[in-house]
């Protein structure tokens, strides 16, 4: 195959891959069942713990981020469990529809696209109907670049309601804070093309003690993502089913970098990254998505398109004249907004290059930048 020439891409996910990380996915395949494996598995599996912060059981699954929120759905509720699913945006309606899918009784709690989820509107949800098993949440909305208050809730939830919280972390995780533990989590999904700096194809799960007394009476039906599997093949150093393993060999050292930069820095570095995607922005006289900058994400930032400007043109002339790949809008903001994702391996050059070259394409789509 013709190798791709190398993009500035600035999609929230899959992120650019470090060449050292590229380097370890090229090692010699292993066999799954052999003690090589077995090494590669617990150490990331005790590492993703640390990154996680928990002391919670946690699997590795081969799927995307979709599999973790399926699996954390599917093995902890059953068929008319009412659920409360608190959205904001395309992945907190992905997390409600699974949960639909599943057969769950989900009560949508819709917030407006790019505002937070409110704890306190959880709070009379859960107040209104004691029956609600589970609060399903995102804790990053990668559609609105908004990172919403998971501690405020998970406190609601947890601490006065003792409901079962289940969390979308895929583009959290890594980046910004999210003590599983300190916050009470009890299912957390994630996946390795965002802040672990490594190929799609990978995905992470914890799950608490809470989780698993939900587990023992769960029936929604499960096959691929049964948690129960996982754990038993844990205990032999395997998984279920073929993992990918040239994304763990990656893992492994994508894991080491993070912790050992230490994960404050790692939180530091994507806020101080993402400030200053903010403040170029601005500078730009371009609008932030987030109608409060407290809450704009730390790893994706969502802009309004300028009226009368082709959003689909401006993100397209970036790709082919400046080889910057942003990403459009989803959903019903298709058209509307734009965003550059900074999460995992991005640098301070990465983000001024794509000023840069926002600076150089608006104005051929008709719009006099500053
Ligand atoms: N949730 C969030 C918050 C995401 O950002 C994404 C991916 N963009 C997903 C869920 C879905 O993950 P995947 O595409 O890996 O299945």
């Amino acid at each position: 195959m013709q190798r791709i020439p190398t993009q500035n891409l600035r999609t929230p996910g899959p992120t650019p891959i470090p060449d050292d990380i590229v380097e370890a996915m090229s090692n010699p395949m292993i066999n799954h069942r052999g003690p090589e494996f077995l090494e590669l598995l617990n150490r990331v599996t005790e590492q993703l713990k640390q990154v996680f912060m928990t002391t919670n059981d946690l699997y590795v699954l081969t799927s995307s981020g979709t599999g973790a929120l399926e699996a954390s759905v599917v093995n902890t509720l059953s068929p008319g469990d009412k659920v409360l699913s608190a959205t904001a945006g395309a992945f907190g309606d992905r997390f409600t529809d699974i949960a639909e899918a599943y057969g769950a009784e989900v009560q949508r709690l819709q917030f407006e696209w790019g505002a937070t989820v409110d704890a306190e509107d959880i709070r009379k949800c859960l107040r209104q109907d004691p029956q609600i098993k589970a609060v399903l949440v995102t804790h990053n909305e990668t559609s609105t670049g908004i990172t919403h208050p998971l501690a405020d809730v998970a406190s609601v939830v947890k601490g006065e309601f003792d409901k079962l919280l289940l969390v979308d972390a895929v583009s959290s995780l890594a980046c910004v804070p999210l003590p599983v533990d300190g916050w009470n989590c009890d299912l957390v999904g994630t996946a390795s093309q965002k802040g672990f700096m490594i190929p799609p194809g990978l995905a992470f799960i914890s799950i608490s003690e809470a989780g698993h007394e939900a587990q023992a009476s769960a029936t929604m039906p499960r096959f691929y993502f049964d948690l129960a599997e996982a754990q038993s093949y844990l205990e032999r150093g395997q998984t279920p089913w073929t993992p990918a393993v040239s994304a763990l060999y990656g893992l492994s050292l994508a894991l080491g970098k993070l912790l050992g930069e230490g994960l404050e820095n790692v939180y530091e570095r994507h806020t101080k990254i993402a400030q200053m995607t903010r403040e170029g922005i601005k500078n730009l006289g371009l609008e932030l998505l987030a109608q409060d900058e407290t809450y704009a994400s730390d790893t994706v930032t969502a802009i309004k398109i300028p009226e009368n400007i082709d959003g689909a043109k401006f993100v397209g002339m970036m790709r082919t004249e400046e080889n910057v790949v942003l990403a459009g809008g989803q959903g019903k903001l298709t058209g509307r907004i734009f965003r550059i994702g900074h999460m995992g391996a991005v640098t301070a050059s990465n983000i001024e290059e794509v000023m840069e070259a926002i600076k150089l394409v608006l104005p051929k789509v008709g719009f006099s930048a500053r």
